[in-house]
């Protein structure tokens, strides 16, 4: 169902894509490939679909949910979790490996005492096959133990050559940071990636794939109401398929705009928090540099005038780089101080 609001896992669920499906697996013997694009635009949907069609052993690391400054105890239960939903997979591989633990189901994988495994070790044992391995929202994975992650995928970019890693991100530049492939000190350094950017649709497939999506529900649905919709969701896949979702429950396009403004309004605070670990006074300069610039102030004097008015004192300029920057980095805003989601303009408004 096209609107279901998990991602799509088989081809036939998938809307329109063929073209970024071919040139993923046109590059798929590449160690390292990248999927990058705003929120709900199809990334994880996507690397699920081409997973599923190559039929080459895999497993996905999901880091949606990884804390900001997450332990080693974190980490490995991901992978734990990743590679026990594939067990029968990688049993005969895993068995030979010192430091994983195979109970019942699940493994686990150890990460101190006496037997543990690093995971270079676990990528050189995993080459034994070829295997791709998907990693979710991989920006996730910054903080203290990611010199350790970006070694043993260098490691394994450089020994492994029958692993292929397909990293996806929303925040595209926290991504591109946390690689470092143009950083002289990222173990990263100068690797070639494949990066695949995924682009909203158009409005004539935002049409379509309400249209269809409405169809399968056998609801008729006025021309106002698809057309309403695309002017508020501008083309984003998941957007339109949470409001067709609600639209067939509440019939209702102001209630569906107000529903989809509070899952952003809580992203955004996620996201603000979880990035910087900032005070209550820093998170509020964010919102009020968001406020500003989804008012349509697109210049760096304006957005300086328009905090003062908002706030009644001047900010200084290292602060506000520093917000701007991570805003960016945040795939919030872009160079023109412009959103790149429009309900995250509308939830930055209130
Ligand atoms: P991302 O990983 O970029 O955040 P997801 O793959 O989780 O995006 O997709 C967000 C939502 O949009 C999900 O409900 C998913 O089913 C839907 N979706 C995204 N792209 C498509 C598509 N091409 N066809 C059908 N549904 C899609």
């Amino acid at each position: 169902m096209l609107f279901d609001e998990r991602p799509k896992e088989n081809k036939g669920d998938l809307f329109d894509r063929e073209k970024e499906i071919e040139e993923i697996m046109n590059n798929i013997n590449r160690p390292l490939i990248l999927i990058t694009g705003v929120r709900r635009i199809g990334k994880t949907s996507i690397l699920k679909v081409v997973l599923n069609e190559l039929k080459i052993p895999h497993f996905i690391i999901d880091c949606r949910n990884l804390p900001p400054n997450y332990s080693k105890g974190n980490l490995y239960s991901l992978f734990s979790n990743a590679i026990s939903s594939k067990l029968s997979t990688f049993l005969e591989i895993l068995s030979k490996i010192r430091g994983i633990s195979i109970l019942g189901n699940s493994i686990e994988l150890k990460w101190k005492g006496k037997e543990y495994v690093t995971l270079s070790d676990l990528f050189d044992h995993l080459n034994e096959k070829r295997i791709i391995i998907g990693i979710d929202e991989a920006q996730k994975l910054r903080g203290p133990l990611s010199k350790e992650i970006k070694d043993s995928i260098a490691h394994a970019y450089d020994y492994d050559r029958n692993l292929t890693f397909i990293l996806t991100g929303s925040e595209v530049g926290l991504l591109h940071e946390f690689l470092g492939i143009e950083n002289s000190e990222s173990p990263l350094y100068g690797r070639y990636y494949h990066e695949i950017t995924l682009e909203r649709f158009d409005k004539d497939k935002s049409e379509l794939f309400l249209r269809k999506g409405f169809e399968e529900l056998r609801l008729n649905v006025d021309e106002n109401v698809i057309h309403g919709i695309i002017e508020m969701f501008d083309g984003i896949p998941g957007w339109l398929a949470l409001a067709g979702n609600q639209f067939s429950n509440n019939r209702d396009l102001k209630r569906v705009k107000n529903i989809a403004i509070n899952v952003a309004l809580n992203e955004i605070n996620n996201l603000i928090e979880m990035k910087n670990n900032v005070s209550p006074v820093v998170a509020r300069r964010y919102r009020t540099v968001m406020r500003c610039i989804a008012r349509g102030t697109n210049s760096w004097s304006k957005i300086v005038n328009c905090i003062q008015k908002e706030e009644g004192s001047t900010i200084s300029t290292s602060v506000l780089d520093n917000i701007l920057n991570n805003l960016k980095k945040l795939s919030i805003i872009d160079e023109n101080y412009e959103f790149l989601d429009p309900i995250y303009k509308e939830a930055s408004i209130l």
